[in-house]
């Protein structure tokens, strides 16, 4: 089963892409912890991407399908993956579609995490004085907020015209979203 999250920065996908990928024995391709460990590691990649990712823009999308690729030629990938972060464009939305379409498999479900600007101001936050992420300072949250809206929320529609996407009521705790993410996985 391929299942695709959605939703703003801070709505909760990582969160609940973990608890969903080990119920179902499927792993999660995260691009933004894809990126972040590139980052981390001085890979060519992540020399590439860390300006962008820090100043909260979108890494491009010819970047972001050869890491997608190369995660679902993994043998771990063989039965479907969780995926969290990508797709944030609409040319994403249709590179995943036709690299799915090659394995014979599409995304089955698209869970959408809803949330206010408030709750997720909050969250971030939150997370900045936990995690330290140089993207959740007030300025580059601004702009992810702004790319989000710009790029990512048009892949909403583009989902919803093709059927399959449950919205998720996503306030509450972390175990209230997880229960009404199961429900509509049916699993
Ligand atoms: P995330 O952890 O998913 O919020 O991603 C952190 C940052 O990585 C984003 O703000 C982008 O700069 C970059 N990134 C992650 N996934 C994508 C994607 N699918 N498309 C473009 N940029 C991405």
């Amino acid at each position: 089963m391929d299942i695709l999250l959605l939703g703003p920065p801070g709505a909760g996908k990582g969160t609940q892409g973990v608890l969903i990928a080990e119920r179902l024995g499927i792993p999660k391709v995260a691009t933004g912890d894809l990126l972040r460990e590139a980052v981390k590691n001085g890979t060519p990649l992540g020399l590439e991407a860390k300006a962008v990712m820090e100043s909260g823009a979108l890494v491009s999308d010819d970047l972001i399908m050869r890491i997608v690729g190369e995660e679902l030629s993994k043998p771990a990938a063989a039965n479907g993956v969780v995926f969290d972060g990508v797709v944030r464009t609409i040319p994403q939305a249709e590179g995943v579609a036709a690299l799915l379409a090659t394995l014979g498999r599409k995304i089955d479900r698209v869970l959408f995490f809803d949330v206010t600007d408030e709750e997720i101001l909050e969250r971030i936050e939150k997370r900045r004085t936990v995690e330290g992420r140089a993207d959740d300072d007030p300025a580059a949250v601004q702009r992810r907020l702004r790319a989000y809206r710009e790029q990512t929320a048009p892949v909403l529609d583009w989902y919803e015209a093709r059927g399959g996407v449950t919205r998720i009521h996503a306030i509450g705790t972390v175990e209230a979203v997880a229960d009404r993410a199961r429900e509509a996985l049916g699993r």
